[in-house]
């Protein structure tokens, strides 16, 4: 097949229209509801309406807007979009007219936490409802039940949230059921203990859900869609399972009010059901399909299905195996929003598949930031960094290092059209990337390097790899400007060292050195993949490993869905840990730590060889050098102060935009 191959060769179903209710959207692709940070004191924002208008010019069919509060009492973070008051409507006129000069589809969703609530306006912790008093895990939360007066309420307010969508120009509107939010709450037999009529058999269970459907159907008419998204399996101790939500989705399909069902997994009430709500690269791609497959064999509406779905190979397959009718591709097209436009063109080597991280999506959101993308950084950035930018004199642009940082600035500087050559020192480009890829359930973290190896080629830059740069090479090739990408190295441990005991640097165990048999001490500054996965990897390898972490918990410093996917597989594995320790010393056979709160020692007896992850120190050594020769220099990532790949991508696409 060739690289050019029109669509209807690769991706026959997923470039065919499908009929929604009375609507019908040009293509599979789907762009699902998912908190953005990017509203304004609950309305839409300047940055949203960009934010989407990008989806929608890349090529996707349809987006569903992310939750809309429809009661007071459903405000679950402090930037999500509340839809309580006409003053919404404008908002949601400004999506949809955004949207639809490029003949994509735009629903949102209307919505009700129950007791899934994060946040409150003030910082008090908030009275959260629910069917019952079932007490919440993952925000230790003991909701109050609710009357059957603010029942009522609430039902008026998915209602009434509706009609503003239809009133803003929308063409349809989502009810989340999905996750473990309230109407979950009280469909689950496990959490809803009521004794009247929205409580007991699973037709009064299903009551609060059906008065929703009804009462929002009856507000918007039957040309406006109307959708559910439900967890086909909640994937958690006491969340609803497969064989309940199949027949929940049978009994409202027969009802006949819906126009679609988007089926995901997992709750926001566990830790370990959270993680399906954005799951990470541990999680196999469109790992829910079978689910919503189930889901689809009982009803005769149209079943999306979200879940890792990273590039459309998978979708196409997903739907060929008619497990869904529709895919959410949502991660897919906050790294790449063209990535609709390139497969429809058979471009498939040039989409930037998502590589399942978190990092600057979820991982933002749940810091209370807009959301963005490590690959990507000008996601969330639209309204600075999705412009043309081209370049007033083309100039000639060394960049010395080929990590992140060096490969994502090269890249822009070459697409607005100067003259870029890149120099890496070691054989293959990459950076800590090359690591970081070798860690146990972290391969796929390698793509961010292929994709930027590729984009960077497409580009026209110049990499020239086993050099390295000195003030003469510099001098002697006379770039006009010269940006610094030379990355870090792993700080020395600067405590007492005695005995000539084993020690070790984890960048060096990752890349396989000897490791001796018994137990391993890792000493962990950082907190992030680094302890986690190489205690993982060695005790999968028989070590007895004891994590010594210099924070509250192993993996502080990560996403927690990703964490805690890594946490689960690390204790899978054995490890110990023991959080708040800085190492002090070691001797022949002990590590001695010291506890950072109470300052107490720690000793950990038995030792055969310390593991050091102590952070990075910057490799900067060339930028004086280089001003010193009268040559613009902007330092950049790791060799300016090290973080993350985020970061470093992120300071490189700044650096080439300025030049
Ligand atoms: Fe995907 Fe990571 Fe980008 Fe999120 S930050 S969209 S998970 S690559």
């Amino acid at each position: 097949m060739s690289a050019t191959a029109t669509m209807p060769e690769l991706f026959p179903k997923l470039f065919s229209p499908l009929r929604i209710g009375k609507t019908t959207i040009k293509n599979r692709i789907v762009s699902s509801g998912h908190d953005t940070g990017m509203s304004v004191a609950g309305n839409v924002s300047d940055q949203l309406v960009a934010y989407h208008r990008a989806r929608a010019v890349g090529g996707t069919g349809l987006i569903v807007m992310q939750v809309s509060g429809v009661h007071e009492t459903a405000q679950y973070t402090t930037h999500m979009l509340m839809a309580t008051d006409d003053s919404a409507i404008a908002g949601f006129r400004r999506i949809a007219e955004a949207v639809h000069p490029y003949d994509c589809k735009v629903f949102a969703q209307i919505f009700h936490p129950g007791r899934e609530i994060m946040e409150s306006l003030d910082g008090s912790r908030p009275v959260t409802y629910s069917a019952s008093n079932a007490f919440n895990d993952r925000f230790h939360s003991v909701p109050a039940v609710m009357p059957t007066a603010l029942i009522k309420e609430v039902i008026e307010g998915f209602a009434d949230s509706a009609e503003r969508m239809l009133k803003g120009g929308l063409d349809g509107a989502e009810i989340v059921a999905s996750h473990g939010y309230l109407p979950a709450q009280f469909l689950n037999p496990r959490l809803n203990d009521r004794t009247d009529e929205y409580g007991g058999s699973a037709e009064n269970r299903l009551r609060f859900l059906r008065e929703v459907i009804v009462a929002v159907r009856e507000r918007v008419g039957d040309d406006f869609v109307v959708g559910l998204r439900i967890s086909g399996d909640e994937m958690s101790e006491d969340g609803l399972v497969l064989d309940e939500t199949v027949q929940v989705c049978s009994a409202l399909n027969d009802d006949g009010h819906l126009d679609y069902i988007s089926v995901v997994a997992g709750t926001s009430a566990t830790l370990g059901g959270s993680v399906h709500i954005v799951p990470p690269m541990t999680q196999t791609t469109g790992y829910t399909a079978p689910i919503a497959g189930k889901i689809k064999d009982v009803v005769d509406i149209p079943v999306m299905v979200a879940g890792r779905i990273n590039q459309p190979q998978d979708a196409e397959l997903i739907l060929a195996n008619g497990q869904a009718d529709a895919c959410a591709m949502t991660r897919a097209l906050i790294c790449d929003p063209e990535m609709p436009n390139k497969a429809e063109l058979g471009q498939v080597d040039d989409i930037r598949a998502c590589i399942g991280c978190n990092q600057a999506c979820i991982g933002h959101h749940h810091a209370g930031y807009p959301i963005s993308c490590i690959q990507r950084p000008e996601t969330g950035r639209e309204l600075v960094y999705d412009l043309p930018n081209p370049v007033v004199r083309r100039k000639s642009v060394m960049v010395i290092g080929g990590g992140p940082a060096g490969l994502k600035a090269a890249t822009v500087a070459a697409q607005r059209g100067h003259a870029v050559t890149l120099y890496e020192a070691g054989r293959r480009v990459g950076g800590q990337v090359l690591l970081a890829e070798r860690l146990p359930g972290r391969a796929e973290f390698g793509g961010a390097i292929t994709n930027l190896i590729a984009e960077s080629q497409r580009s026209g830059v110049q990499i020239v790899t086993g050099t390295q740069v000195d003030t003469a090479l510099i001098r002697d090739k006379a770039p006009d400007t010269v940006i610094l990408a030379t990355g870090s190295t792993p700080r020395a441990p600067s405590i007492e060292i005695a005995d000539d005991p084993v020690v070790l640097e984890a960048r060096d165990v990752v890349n396989g050195a000897d490791v001796p048999s018994g137990r391993i001490v890792i000493a962990d500054w950082r907190c992030d993949w680094i302890g986690l996965g190489v205690a993982r990897m060695l005790a999968e390898r028989g070590r007895k490993v004891t994590l010594c972490v210099d924070g509250y918990m192993a993996g502080e410093m990560l996403q927690q869905y990703v964490r805690d996917e890594m946490l689960s597989a690390a204790h899978e594995a054995g490890v110990e840990v023991i959080p708040n320790v800085s190492v002090m010393g070691i001797d022949e056979d002990t590590v001695y730590l010291q506890h950072r709160l109470s300052g107490q020692p720690v000793m950990v007896d038995d030792v055969a060889a310390t593991v050091f992850s102590l952070g990075p120190i910057p490799n900067n050594g060339l930028q004086a050098q280089i001003a010193d020769l009268g040559i613009d220099v902007t330092a950049i990532g790791d060799c300016l102060a090290p973080r993350t790949v985020e970061e470093a991508v992120l300071e490189g696409l700044k650096a080439a935009w300025k030049i």
